[in-house]
């Protein structure tokens, strides 16, 4: 047996409570928080400890930093194959010719459906080196920046190559596969098959027996449907079929942009949630991605059946879309009782991370609704820690700082500048803090990250890696000359 005492920082615990430890400790034995708490109690725990156990006794000072339970990214998508040609490097330096992107103005909904189902074929033509080499730099994004689990909700990316990534980085990972079997054509009134559902459904069979073959605990799945609009009634029953027979969360991007309503009404005759309550979809194992444009009976739908809503406050903007301030749904269903958790959702370059869509949470929601109680800095570290885990089942064993529970847990230095006089370290993290300032990420008692570097790997060559299995998918594959490819490699600074 291994333990280690981390002791004099601000524990935030993201429990039932919030409790925070001003002069805090956390005893981690293995792999597990043994105990937590002010540090003169846990110092009775550590004097309670077999005695060869304690004399083997590693003790952090972590006075002057924030101990913070690691993040939870339930709702992510791994896309950095598409780092050139999606809204990527191949885009001029000045923004000034920008356009209305596709997720903006409401969604062009037909481009996303078409674009959603092409999906299936970028992923095919991965090779598994490729893709082992992309999801290993993503994965590594995440976990940098404080993420200790995430949950895929559909990538461009080989979900076998994504486990063994997420098993190499030593990160927590809820995998998933690309699951899309119908387009909505501009030049229709109903959707048009794109392919068979049993052989979405398989994939995600094939996916089951990876994860059941793991032994680290670390992986766990769940199945998702990439969209509501590209979903017949047999891939969603297939999908509830297989959540029942299985005992998996499920997922699914729905509500997320204003045209969507319309769309779906046209071409599947239903509203998205509607449709997914028809075809048994909306219990307490769904999480919606977005949520944002549900009426009232969907509402009602949501709330009844305790689903859960993740929501990305940081991307929205950038992106284009308006899941916030459009219709005021999100923060109102949590006012009402439902489950919300922040996640990243994700782009082809790095967006914002968990830190930064905490910040979005603090300072949107609370102007939203004139008053700064609505999402406490405490508030939003749980919709991104215990509540996110809650959403992605994983909650028996992460989520927060409590006995029992896995030893994963961010150090985030708060002695400079930003912190001078603040008793609240919370709060100057989200007020000026970020990502980058994440120092130390511990998973399952293991160091993975220290003073902002790799513990086991090693960033930089798994940016060489990234960039060269980035450079022959997007020749190959994507067709771009290697000419304007190589422009751009020549300017990275390393
Ligand atoms: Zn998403």
């Amino acid at each position: 047996m291994t333990a280690r005492l981390i002791t004099g920082g601000t524990v935030y615990t993201a429990d039932a409570q919030e409790s925070v430890h001003a002069r805090g400790a956390v005893l981690i034995v293995d792999d597990k928080v043994a105990a937590v708490g002010p540090a003169a109690e846990v110092g009775q725990a550590v004097d309670g400890l077999d005695a060869a156990v304690r004399s083997r006794l590693r003790t952090v000072d972590a006075s002057g930093m924030m101990v913070l339970p690691g993040f939870v990214n339930a709702h992510w998508h791994e896309m950095f194959a598409m780092g050139f040609t999606m809204r990527g490097a191949l885009r001029p330096v000045s923004d000034r010719e920008d356009q209305v992107a596709f997720m903006g103005g409401g969604g062009d909904m037909h481009q996303i459906s078409a674009t959603f189902d092409r999906f299936d074929d970028l992923i095919e033509a991965l090779t598994p080196d490729e893709a082992q080499a992309i999801a290993e730099y993503s994965m590594w994004i995440q976990l940098r920046g404080g993420v200790t689990t995430l949950g895929d909700m559909g990538s461009l990316n080989r979900p076998h190559s994504m486990v063994a990534a997420a098993r190499r980085l030593g990160i927590r990972f809820s995998a998933s596969t690309w699951a899309s079997d119908a387009i909505c054509p501009p030049d229709r009134s109903r959707f048009v098959r794109t392919r068979d559902a049993d052989t979405v459904l398989a994939g995600f069979e094939s996916l089951l027996g990876v994860v059941a073959a793991d032994t680290t605990g670390r992986i766990r799945c769940r199945p998702n449907v990439s969209y509501v609009t590209n979903m017949t009634d047999e891939l969603a029953r297939g999908m509830a079929d297989l959540v029942a027979r299985h005992d998996l969360p499920f997922a699914t991007h729905v509500g997320a942009l204003r045209n969507e309503v319309e769309l779906m009404r046209t071409y599947y005759g239903e509203t998205g949630l509607r449709r997914l309550a028809e075809l048994g979809l909306v219990d307490d194992r769904l999480m919606a991605g977005h949520g944002a444009f549900l009426d009232e009976h969907e509402q009602k739908l949501m709330l009844a059946a305790r689903a859960h809503i993740s929501h990305s406050p940081g991307k929205y903007g950038p992106s284009g879309e308006s899941s916030l301030t459009e219709t005021g749904v999100v923060p109102a269903l949590r006012r009402a009782g439902l489950d919300v958790s922040l996640s990243t959702d994700a782009a082809a370059l790095p967006g914002a991370g968990i830190a930064e869509t905490m910040r979005a949470a603090w300072q949107m929601y609370n102007e939203m609704s004139a008053d700064q109680t609505e999402v406490l800095p405490t508030d939003a570290l749980a919709m991104a820690t215990r509540i996110a885990a809650k959403g992605l089942r994983w909650d028996d064993a992460v989520g927060s700082l409590e006995p029992g529970k896995q030893a994963d847990l961010l150090l985030v230095r708060a002695d400079d500048w930003r912190y001078l006089l603040n008793p609240r370290p919370l709060e100057s993290f989200l007020w000026l803090a970020g990502s980058a300032d994440v120092d130390t990420v511990i998973v399952g008692g293991r160091t993975l990250v220290e003073g902002g570097r790799g513990v086991e790997v090693d960033e930089a060559a798994l940016q060489d890696r990234y960039l060269q299995a980035l450079r022959g998918f997007t020749t190959r594959a994507l067709r771009v000359p290697a000419e304007a490819v190589d422009r751009v490699l020549g300017q990275v600074a390393r």
